[in-house]
C-alpha cells in the first residue's frame, strides 16, 4: 500500500491542474473569500462551525507574508460583515518563520489585533518539527495579548512533556495526530502508539481544563474521546471536535447529532495547487487517502 500511495503522490505533477483541481475541490474551498464564504454557510447549516484558512506556507520574503497578513485581516473583516460562526488558522512559515522570527511575531500580532478588536480568535497551526520550538515560542509570546491557540501533534516523542508547560499556561490547544514525515528519533511510527499518545494526552488536557479542539477523523479516536468526556463529566464549552473540509462527513453527522461542538477545517486561495500537490509529495499516504474516497464515493458510498 506503501508503494502504490508513493505512486500516486509522485505522479500528481503529471495529472493535469485540471484535473487534480476537479478532486481537490472537495477538500479545498476554492480561490477566492466569495468561495470560502459560500462553503462556510453550506456547513453551518449542517449545524457545524468552521475555521478558514489561507493557503499559503515556505515564503521567501517579507513581503510575502505582509501580503498574506492582509488576505487574513480581509477575511476577519468578512467573517464579521456576513457574520459567520468561523475563526482563522494560519500557518508560522507563511508569516515569515524561517525568515525572521520576530519578523513573523510582528505579522501575526497585526492578525491577532485584528482578531482580539472583532472578538474572534486565531489558531496557529503547527508544522514539521523544525518549526516546533519556534512557534510554541510564538503562542507563549501572542498569547499575552492577544486571543490566539496553537497545535500539538500526538506523533512527536516530545509532545508529552511540551504539554507539562503548556497545561500551566491554560493553552487553547488542537490535537491532532501530525501530518508531516518526521525521523524516528523525533516521532512514533507505530500507527497504535501515535493512538494511545492521542488518547493520553488529550485526558491529560481535559483534566486539566485546557480547551481542545480534538482533530481527528479516526473513529477509534473519537469513540475514545467520547468516552473521557463522559468519564470527566465535561461541559460542551470545554472541547470542540474539528475535521477537514471534505473527509469523513458521515462521521461528523454523527458527532453533530450527538451534540457535540464540530468546526471544519476550510481551506481557500490562489496557491491551491502547489499546497495539493506539495501536501501529497509530502506525505503519500495522504495521496492513498484520497485515492480512497474517490473511490467509495464512485462506488455510491459517502
Ligand atoms: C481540523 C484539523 C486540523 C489539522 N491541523 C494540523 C496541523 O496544524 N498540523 C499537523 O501536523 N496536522 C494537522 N492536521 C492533520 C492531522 O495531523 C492528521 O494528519 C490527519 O487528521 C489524519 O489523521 P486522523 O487522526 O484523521 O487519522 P487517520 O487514521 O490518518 O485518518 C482516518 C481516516 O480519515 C480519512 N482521512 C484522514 N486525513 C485525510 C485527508 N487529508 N484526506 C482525505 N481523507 C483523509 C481517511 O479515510 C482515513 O482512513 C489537522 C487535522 C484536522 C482534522
Amino acid at each position: 500500500m506503501k508503494l502504490v500511495n508513493q505512486m500516486i503522490a509522485t505522479t500528481l505533477p503529471l495529472i493535469p491542474k485540471s484535473v487534480v483541481g476537479y478532486f481537490s475541490q472537495r477538500y479545498i474551498a476554492g480561490e477566492t473569500l466569495a468561495d470560502a464564504i459560500k462553503v462556510s454557510r453550506q456547513i453551518q447549516r449542517d449545524g457545524a462551525c468552521v475555521t478558514l484558512d489561507v493557503l499559503g506556507e515556505h515564503i521567501t520574503r517579507n513581503d510575502e507574508a505582509t501580503a498574506y497578513a492582509n488576505q487574513y485581516l480581509e477575511l476577519l473583516d468578512a467573517i464579521q460583515s456576513e457574520k459567520l460562526d468561523a475563526n482563522v488558522s494560519l500557518k508560522p512559515t507563511q508569516m515569515g518563520l524561517k525568515l525572521d522570527r520576530s519578523f513573523c511575531r510582528d505579522t501575526i500580532a497585526k492578525i491577532a489585533e485584528k482578531t482580539k478588536q472583532n472578538d474572534n480568535f486565531v489558531r496557529i497551526d503547527m508544522e514539521d518539527i523544525s518549526c516546533t520550538d519556534d512557534t510554541l515560542w510564538l503562542y507563549e509570546d501572542l498569547k499575552k495579548e492577544y486571543p490566539v491557540g496553537t497545535v500539538i501533534q500526538a506523533c512527536l516523542r516530545r509532545t508529552d512533556a511540551d504539554v507539562d508547560q503548556l497545561i500551566n499556561l491554560n493553552a487553547n490547544l488542537r490535537l491532532c495526530k501530525g501530518i508531516y514525515v518526521e525521523p524516528y528519533a523525533a516521532a512514533y511510527k507505530d500507527r497504535e502508539i501515535i493512538r494511545q499518545n492521542y488518547l493520553h494526552i488529550l485526558e491529560r488536557l481535559l483534566t486539566a481544563g485546557c480547551y481542545t479542539g480534538i482533530a481527528t477523523h479516526d473513529e477509534m479516536l473519537v469513540w475514545g474521546a467520547l468516552r473521557i468526556i463522559k468519564k470527566l463529566n465535561l461541559k460542551p464549552d470545554r472541547y470542540e471536535f474539528q475535521m477537514l473540509l471534505g473527509v469523513q462527513e458521515e462521521l461528523r453527522k454523527v458527532i453533530l447529532k450527538a451534540g457535540h461542538k464540530l468546526r471544519v477545517y476550510i481551506p481557500f486561495g490562489a496557491h491551491w495547487y502547489a499546497y495539493s500537490v506539495r501536501r501529497l509529495k509530502e506525505n503519500p499516504q495522504i495521496a492513498g487517502y484520497v485515492m480512497e474516497n474517490i473511490l467509495r464515493r464512485m462506488a455510491g458510498k459517502k
